[in-house]
């Protein structure tokens, strides 16, 4: 998708730290981290967001789940805990239309979700 940057991210015409990689998804390190660890995980089909997953596309979140998983267990901090986030449209402040799960970690997080 033109003018997306995570497509940018995904087709290496925009730099970023690829922490995994596979057929189907990307993750890097996000550039402004809310956490020691912020990572995020992004399909490489160009869908806006989880509203818009389509039933046949639904295996990509599986998929991604999956790819978390491993990169947890592979950066040492799947035992200490994580939080899975995806932002859906206005009202959660969504910024980047393409469909992304942060994963934050590194300490202890504060009780809030929602701030
Ligand atoms: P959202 O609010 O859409 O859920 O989160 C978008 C995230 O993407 C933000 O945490 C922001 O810091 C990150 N981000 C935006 N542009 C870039 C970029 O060009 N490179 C990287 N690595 N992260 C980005
Ligand atoms: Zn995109």
């Amino acid at each position: 998708m033109e003018n997306c940057i995570f497509c940018k991210i995904i087709n290496k015409e925009v730099p970023s730290t690829i922490v995994y990689e596979d057929e189907k998804v990307i993750a890097f390190n996000d550039v402004n981290p809310a956490a020691p660890i912020h990572i995020l995980v992004v399909p490489k089909k160009h869908v806006e967001k989880v509203l818009d997953l389509k039933d046949e596309e639904m295996e990509i979140v599986a998929h991604i789940y999956k790819v978390i998983n491993k990169i947890a267990k592979d950066q040492g901090f799947a035992e200490k805990g994580f939080r899975v986030i995806t932002n859906c449209g206005k009202d959660s402040g969504q910024e980047v239309m393409h469909l992304h799960f942060h994963i934050l970690a590194g300490k202890t997080l504060g009780p809030k979700i929602v701030g």
